[in-house]
């Protein structure tokens, strides 16, 4: 079986196949893998996938896209008109039944139409599909912004369901990394009058090449100075056009003076997501560590701009508010809503097109909220991220271009130390033991894994194969091993850290899960800690070219038998769920501040323990609801267990709740 990639429950309507077939809503369980789309039909008592509907084999896609909502929905598909809190109950569970955001799959025999309950799930389904099927070879240039409703688009009035499309497909897929784009939401606009009286008569079919001459825009999030001659140079803010994105870490781009070159894709972001370049936005950060900021800087007015995680796909404003004689100041949060207009306002019905003008109008009027936004918060929280590599196509690094500084410790390959890379930029090197491990195998692989870039994930640099021993350079990060420091008894972690650990791991391996890429060796031992407290997950992949029978045999002592689950104690079978039970292993180690799992078991007694079904205890700092996400980690069937994707979501909404 294939890897699932993501798995929601989602309103499909019929595809009406036959022109007799009625047309009906039902909701289902699709299931995305690397291969095909698929639905089933889902038991909500007992909260089991039922028997498969239908599928869509993954390389017969041709578009992936929104779909604008329609003109007069039934409440089940319809946008709640009152703010959600302002539901009672019971009603709030009726809003949780509505599948107000519509996309399309669109393959060989017409559209499929999916209705999903948040923004956010869609975009990250239309986003994870956009991937998926990016090198299919027939993909569409043009696609239908509205539905195919009475034989009909209802956007140009072409009655044939195969008809060309009649709007452009923007951009391209985007990275991973790069996150959702929603300055604007993506709902296509519907035709203005012009283009719907030209497109209303049936469109000619067209040429399908030569329509790739839009050019593609991105402003510069970060100052990037060239490591090599083949890249060009990046200033903050600045505007790059992109010449070709074919390797996903570095795009050619052309700057402002016609200049050429590499530049890092992580660097920069589409024109058109450019709340990433406003210094208030901090995108990837939750409920508490805003409050945290806000509280470090202490300043009235402080202010924060983040994605809501809690309300999918919308933004939230946190707001620090001193008055005299109040120490501890008071924070609070509000929501920027949208109306169906896509006009954004928040504490006052004051409408505005962008967040950026709402949050101009703010800066001057408090209008409603606790203090007026004087001061943005996040600037210095934007350190630039690490490329994907020293410079373009640079796997192997000069030697010469390394200095070393002190040793950080050693592990399975021998002494790791910290290091600069041209005086300039820190690395930490691993100088390989000769005979530890399988280089050739090694070094071929290495430049896969540059290609791995994630900001939780420790950077591969490059590695130095000319001379022995061979060394890997990687991303340093200061802290060191995330066993050491859980188990170092000067720091004491609030349960709340904790789970913004597990967070960042939750958050690399999901970016490995969909890169279909295994790690093979979770655990705190293979994770960093960097300046700022975050955590990074390392030495990925790398258990492959170990050469130690002690480390690969799985009665080996070396063996991470406590880390792994019963199908890899008794049939070596290695998969992202058998990742997916060592991080419920992982975050045990977080939540019992590095204890040894299975402390008082060998490896044998522990191998006989887990086979025989039972499990690891609940550390005291772990709450119900997160040993239940642990736990779900230690199911015994690997097909049981939940993707790293919806790890992620249980953690997301468990670190927003108020502690
Ligand atoms: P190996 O994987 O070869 O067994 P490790 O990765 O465990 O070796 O490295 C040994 C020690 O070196 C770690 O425990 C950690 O303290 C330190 N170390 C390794 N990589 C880094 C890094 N990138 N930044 C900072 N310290 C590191
Ligand atoms: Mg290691």
């Amino acid at each position: 079986m294939s890897n699932i990639i993501l798995e929601s429950i989602f309103l499909k309507r019929s595809q009406q196949k036959k022109k007799t077939s009625p047309l009906n809503f039902k909701k289902r369980l699709f299931v995305l893998t690397e291969n095909k789309l698929s639905y089933y039909e889902y038991d909500f008592e007992r909260g089991r996938r039922g028997s498969k509907k239908g599928s869509v084999d993954v390389e017969k896609i041709v578009c992936v896209e929104t779909v604008t909502p329609e003109n007069d929905p039934p409440p089940e598909r319809r946008l709640p008109e009152r703010k959600p809190e302002d539901f009672n109950e019971t009603e709030q569970i009726s809003i949780i039944e509505r599948f107000p955001y519509p996309f399309q799959v669109v393959h060989e025999e017409g559209p499929l139409y999916v209705f999903s309950p948040t923004e956010e799930l869609r975009s990250r389904w239309i986003q994870q599909l956009k991937s998926v099927t990016r090198y299919n070879s027939n993909l569409m240039q043009k696609y239908h912004p509205c539905l195919w409703t009475d034989g009909q688009y209802l956007c140009c009035s072409q009655t044939a369901k195969m008809a060309m499309g009649c709007r452009v497909v923007e951009g391209k897929s985007r990275s991973f990394r790069s996150g959702r784009s929603l300055l604007k939401p993506e709902k296509p606009l519907p035709p203005t009058p012009e283009e719907s009286q030209v497109i209303k008569k049936p469109l000619p079919p067209e040429p399908t090449t030569n329509t790739s001459s839009r050019t593609r825009k991105v402003v510069a999030l970060y100052d990037y100075t060239p490591m090599n001659e083949q890249d060009l140079q990046l200033q903050k803010g600045e505007e790059y056009i992109v010449l070709e994105e074919s390797n996903e870490s570095w795009w050619r781009a052309q700057d402002q003076n016609g200049k050429e070159g590499y530049i890092p894709s992580n660097y920069v972001t589409e024109t058109r997501d450019s709340l990433e370049i406003f210094e208030w936005y901090l995108k990837n950060i939750t409920r508490r560590q805003a409050e945290e900021l806000l509280k470090k800087e202490g300043k009235d007015g402080g202010f924060i701009v983040r994605d809501s995680t809690s309300k999918a796909g919308k933004y939230t404003v946190s707001v620090f508010a001193k008055s005299t004689g109040d120490l501890q100041g008071t924070i609070r949060h509000y929501v920027v809503y949208s109306t169906p207009q896509n006009k954004y306002f928040l504490a006052e019905k004051h409408l505005f097109d962008t967040i950026p003008e709402l949050i101009n109008y703010h800066q001057h009027n408090s209008a409603g909220l606790i203090s007026r936004l004087k001061y943005p918060v996040s600037s210095h929280q934007k350190n630039a991220p690490s490329t994907a590599g020293l410079g373009y196509g640079a796997w192997e690094i000069d030697p010469k271009d390394l200095t070393f500084l002190k040793e950080l410790g050693s592990g399975q390959f021998g002494v790791v130390k910290h290091g600069k890379w041209r005086g300039r930029h820190d690395v930490a090197v691993k100088m390989i033991k000769e005979g530890c491990m399988s280089e050739d195998a090694f070094i071929d692989e290495a430049k896969v894994m540059m290609n791995l870039s994630h900001e939780k994930l420790v950077q591969l640099f490059g590695v130095c194969t000319k001379e022995r021993p061979i060394l890997i350079v990687t991303e340093y990060l200061s802290r060191g091993c995330l066993l050491t420091c859980l188990r170092d008894s000067r720091q004491s972690f609030q349960a709340t850290e904790l789970l913004e650990m597990c967070k960042d791991v939750c958050e690399a391996m999901a970016y490995l899960e969909s890169k279909q890429f295994l790690h093979r060796d979770l655990a705190a031992r293979n994770c960093l800690v960097n300046e700022q407290g975050v955590v990074k997950v390392s030495d990925f992949g790398l258990s492959r070219y170990v050469l130690d029978d002690d480390y690969i045999s799985s009665v080996g002592s070396k063996f991470p038998v406590r880390w792994s689950p019963p199908e890899v104690l008794l049939y070596s079978k290695f998969s992202s769920k058998s990742d997916v039970w060592a991080f419920g292993v992982l975050m045990w180690e977080i939540y019992t501040l590095g204890k040894m799992p299975y402390e008082r078991f060998n490896n044998s007694e522990t191998t006989e323990h887990v086979t025989k079904g039972l499990r690891l205890y609940r550390p005291h700092l772990a709450s119900e609801r997160v040993y239940t996400i642990m736990y779900s980690c230690w199911h015994e069937k690997p097909e049981e267990r939940p993707t790293f994707q919806v790890l992620l979501g249980l953690i997301i909404d468990l670190a927003n709740e108020d502690p």
